[in-house]
């Protein structure tokens, strides 16, 4: 259900952004995938084939590169890489940490024709 709906909202961007650039089809699409964010890759290119039928992004490409999780320490503002989810700063030792980067699926860039 998780990638259905991502998928689908990640669609109807690359949509919008192909209309704007008056493409007649899209070839490629670049996506990040972050670690955390329990997206299986499969999945969203199962779900993509299905959703694009019709659509001017049928039969694109998609690639996937993954970025580790990014935290920021709520007390000294240090921004450091989670490493198998140690929840701790690697600068003051702080457990107070805040998700920065690596949660979500997002569109990098698309390749039109
Ligand atoms: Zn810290």
């Amino acid at each position: 259900m998780h990638e259905l709906s991502i998928t689908k909202s990640m669609l109807d961007l690359v949509l919008d952004q192909a209309q704007k650039n008056g493409a007649k089809r899209v070839q490629g699409i670049n996506l990040v995938i972050g670690e955390m964010s329990a997206v299986v890759d499969d999945c969203v290119r199962f779900y993509f084939d299905f959703l694009s039928k019709g659509t001017i992004a049928e039969g694109a490409q998609l690639s996937f590169k993954a970025v580790p999780v990014t935290a920021r320490c709520q007390a000294c503002g240090e921004e450091f890489e989670l490493e198998e989810f140690n929840w701790v700063c690697s600068e003051c030792g702080g457990a107070r940490i805040d998700i920065v980067k690596g949660r979500e699926l997002y569109l990098e860039s698309i390749e039109v024709e």
